[in-house]
């Protein structure tokens, strides 16, 4: 039944290993989510909102409320100066951001160019708008996922509409650095293609290592649609309240697509958020230093289990190397993990086009309680 474009995408690999960790009670190092709540204000702003009445259709673009909040973080943030009115559109998460973006900004027929492995619904999203992926590997060089500039600049052709930028990166927890983002926005320059970046992860950022928003890059504010969500920030990826900010131009074609995808996004939600944006930062700090002690635990125990562990310098996630325990199938060992240990992760080369060095990683996601990791290392333990 399902369209020809459509065709290639089943079941995403999170709702499959999720499923699998529900069927078989094994421990959920999988699907990227906390299992603690975020701050406690945040959530009494929503239920307040839902019980003072705020349950009907909110504006199009977004409560004022939030857009504001967004515009002043930016601001705060990165130096970043957007008008509310204008430049911002809230959406129902990072992922319709994305797909809204991709469907407004990228005629059939183009080339789109994202980083293997790729967050799963950027290919999706370039299917649906017609257009075609071009994937230019990111590879293992000292210790974290990078990719050659030589390759990305050979990835443009005369059709490149567009590149989506995903940084911190999942699944590899890389962060790029001052000069990669260069590379990319010399590249944009060059060719004037549009960006489009995933920055979900931006407030999850671990040994000092700063988020750099590549709209702050010479050049790049104009061309840029940066794309972010409360999902992560706030613990709370369940809300699905994300937003964008880019010209009025840019704004204009997305809200266009966007009005009729949604239409618009939970109204009791989007001032709850706004509320964090504004009055919660400093949990999000306590936040990412207790998620990087959590890293280092895990990094920590699945190093004694026998995997070679990689050290992310953001989001959720590790990836192993699944080789030193003797094998070389990702898709394979993380299906039969839970018949082998009890536990659920992520198999890296599904993110991939080309697949063949990917299928050595496997992903595990430390945003659990610190007994959750404890139990699931002992468990991976026994695969030695
Ligand atoms: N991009 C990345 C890189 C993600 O990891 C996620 C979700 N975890 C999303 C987008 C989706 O964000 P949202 O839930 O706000 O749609
Ligand atoms: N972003 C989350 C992850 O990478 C999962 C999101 C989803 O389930 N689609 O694990």
């Amino acid at each position: 039944m399902l369209v020809g474009r459509m065709r290639e995408f089943g079941t995403t690999v999170f709702a499959e290993m999720t499923a699998l960790a529900v069927r078989t009670g094994a421990i959920n190092l999988g699907q990227g989510f906390p299992d603690e709540d975020g701050p406690a204000a945040m959530l009494d702003r929503a239920v307040a909102a839902i019980r003072g009445g705020l349950n009907q259709y909110p504006p199009g673009p977004g409560v004022p409320e939030l857009r504001q909040a967004v515009a002043d973080h930016q601001k705060l943030r990165y130096g970043l100066a957007y008008d509310p009115d204008t430049e911002i559109l809230v959406t129902v998460g990072a992922t319709e951001a994305i797909t809204a973006s991709v469907l407004a900004l990228c005629e059939p027929g183009a080339e789109v160019i994202v980083f293997e492995p790729y967050y799963d619904s950027y290919p999706a999203a370039i299917a649906m708008a017609g257009a075609t992926r071009r994937a230019v590997p990111l590879r293992v060089d000292a210790g974290r996922f990078t990719f050659d500039p030589a390759e990305l600049a050979a990835a443009v052709t005369p059709k490149t509409g567009a590149i989506i930028v995903n940084s911190p990166h999942n699944p590899t927890g890389t962060v790029f650095t001052p000069q990669e983002l260069a590379a990319i926005a010399a590249l944009c320059r060059e060719h004037d293609l549009i960006a489009i970046t995933d920055e979900v992860y931006e407030h999850l950022t671990y040994d000092g290592v700063r988020h750099t928003p590549l709209a702050t890059l010479p050049g790049m504010r104009e061309r840029t649609v940066t794309v972010s969500s409360a999902g992560k920030t706030f613990s709370a990826t369940g809300w699905k309240v994300g937003w964008i900010c880019a010209t009025p131009e840019l704004i204009t074609a997305v809200q266009t697509v966007k009005q009729f995808l949604t239409f618009t996004c939970s109204a009791p939600y989007q001032l709850a958020v706004a509320h964090a944006l504004r009055h919660e930062l400093d949990w999000v700090a306590t936040l990412r230093d207790t998620l990087q002690g959590k890293r280092d635990r895990l990094m920590t125990g699945l190093a004694a289990a026998g995997f070679e562990v990689l050290k992310p310098s953001g989001t959720y996630f590790v990836q192993t190397d699944i080789r030193p325990l003797g094998h070389t199938d990702g898709l394979e060992f993380t299906r039969r993990l839970p018949e082998l240990a009890g536990v659920v992760a992520i198999p890296t080369q599904v993110f991939y086009d080309h697949q063949d060095d990917a299928r050595r990683y496997v992903r595990f996601a430390f945003c659990k309680k610190d007994e959750v990791i404890d139990k699931a290392v002992a468990r991976l333990r026994a695969l030695g």
